[in-house]
């Protein structure tokens, strides 16, 4: 067996459970996404031990035999690669920990150990994919290779069959359609993307697909961590830490939660930002590294480990922002240091105003009063005021009315944030639920207020200043998840 099919068999054991719930969870998205700019085709000149008549465009044969599962250990096989990562950390980096070292430390807690399925690309009608080196293509009906550009149609056909050419040669391939290429210094690439892993194409409603991309945790971390919290320096590396292993402690809670389900995260806000091999960075990097497989746990649980922008000075309970039952790790805190200056107070986020007109404000609101869940429900009218009724211990508006001609309608300060979205073309939520009443004045509407994001667990801000002040990465940690502890993952499936 090939290196690249020990690594693809075990993966390929789940596949017809993800296609599945592909069909019945997903629902496609009728806009789709722009096709992936070109690549310049480099099949053509690639070699092929192909005997079809198409040699110079595809390798292997999908009248091969149907590959087994259930072989190998995927995230095992991962790790045995052997080549060394490219990005091996500079040398200012501190050697690593042995692991017996690290265990003792940060003890050991079971964890899904298998890589991180995320989606890249929700019911797109096509999409390219370039590789440079050679390609495995892994498909229900036997496996082939290909080289450069391979232009995936999904419109033609069953909806569990893809069109795919390269170079001008049409191959029907079955889904779900694995592509992995066994290789240190290539990557698939997707648009202007580098992805690192594998890339799987799975079937959706109404002749479209998904894409999702498996890889391992940390490497999935490199692509998460620069865009969340930013690139950073060296004199900032302990919020980098922080950071990582506030991802990873959320990556690992989404996988244990949605092993069943075709993906793990979106690669969006509704879960963590991740931008494929293009985001990663030498000092998050450095971060990662240093802090590998480390996660938060609270009472041999592995935590939710939200974290946002810009607490303002006194982060959220999880209930006050929104609603449900509270969590012992997930309580407000103060984010002042001893002088009691918040450690955000330097971000650029810390004090916002937002000014609409007052017509732009209400269709805003009609806009997106869905979203408010509002009592009573919205039912229109002249926009009036917008009044703070009640606040919750850390400041932020628990309860809010909006006075309008046709009556009153309250909700929560955090449901607020997506009916009075700011007045930016791409209306982003507003920044925060910790402000004042609004003020009305020459037709104008503005609101001031403190903090950006939800407020709950990590402030990130707050991070990157307790890193310059010399706080390390578990400090600071500590001052955000009340009573949680630093643990080591190991792999709960695993044979011992
Ligand atoms: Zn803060």
């Amino acid at each position: 067996m090939t290196k690249a099919a020990r690594v693809l068999l075990p993966l390929l054991a789940s596949l017809s459970l993800l296609m599945d719930c592909a069909k019945l969870g997903m629902t496609p998205n009728p806009g789709g996404g722009a096709p992936p700019k070109d690549k310049p085709a480099a099949a053509d000149k690639s070699k092929s031990s192909a005997k079809n008549d198409q040699p110079s465009a595809w390798g292997g044969n999908l009248r091969g035999s149907v590959v087994k599962t259930h072989e190998v250990d995927f995230a095992r096989a991962f790790e045995e690669e052997g080549a060394p990562r490219r990005d091996a950390p500079s040398q200012t980096a501190r050697a690593p920990q042995t692991p017996a070292a690290r265990s003792l430390r940060y003890p050991a807690i079971a964890a899904p150990k298998r890589p991180v399925k995320i989606l890249l690309k929700r019911g797109v009608t096509e999409a390219v994919v370039y590789s440079a080196a050679t390609a495995q293509v892994y498909t229900p009906n036997g496996s082939m290779s290909f080289r450069g550009r391979m232009n995936i149609d999904a419109t033609y056909g069953p909806s569990d069959v893809i069109t795919a050419t390269v170079n001008n040669v049409k191959k029907e391939l079955r889904l779900p359609c694995t592509l992995y290429v066994s290789s240190a210094t290539n990557l698939l690439e997707l648009g202007e993307n580098g992805y690192r892993g594998a890339v799987i194409v799975v079937p959706e409603n109404a002749g479209t697909v998904s894409i999702i991309n498996a890889l391992h945790v940390e490497d999935y971390l490199r692509g998460v961590v620069p865009l969340e919290i930013g690139s950073l320096s060296e004199a900032e590396l302990e919020a980098l830490k922080a950071q990582a292993i506030a991802a990873r402690t959320y990556t690992y809670k989404r996988m244990s939660q949605n092993a069943d389900k075709p993906f793990d995260l979106a690669s969006t806000v509704a879960d963590q930002v991740y931008g494929g091999a293009n985001a990663e960075a030498t000092v998050p990097d450095m971060a990662i590294r240093a802090t590998n497989d480390l996660i938060l746990a609270y009472n041999n649980d592995i935590v939710d480990a939200y974290y946002h922008s810009t607490c303002g000075g006194q982060t959220a309970n999880i209930e006050d922002a929104w609603g449900g039952e509270s969590c012992p790790y997930l309580r407000s805190r103060s984010d002042a240091d001893k002088s009691g200056k918040p450690y955000c107070g330097q971000g650029s986020a810390f004090r916002w105003t937002e000014t609409w007109s007052m017509s732009r404000l209400s269709s805003t609101i009609k806009q997106h009063a869905g979203e408010g869940n509002m009592t009573p429900p919205y039912n229109g009218g002249t926009l009036r005021r917008i009044e703070v009724r009640a606040r919750a211990g850390c400041g932020r508006v628990s309860k809010l009315a909006l006075v309008t001609s046709a009556g009153e309608y309250a909700m929560s300060g955090e449901k607020a944030r997506f009916v009075l979205r700011r007045n930016t073309p791409s209306q982003q939520a507003l920044r925060s639920a910790n402000f004042n009443n609004a003020t009305i004045a020459n037709g104008e509407i503005t609101i001031t207020g403190v903090g950006y994001g939800h407020g709950v667990g990590m402030c990130q801000v707050g991070a990157i200043a307790r890193a310059r002040a010399g706080e390390n990465f578990e400090q600071i940690l500590r001052a955000y998840y009340t009573d949680i502890a630093v643990r080591t993952v190991f792999d709960g499936n695993a044979r011992q």
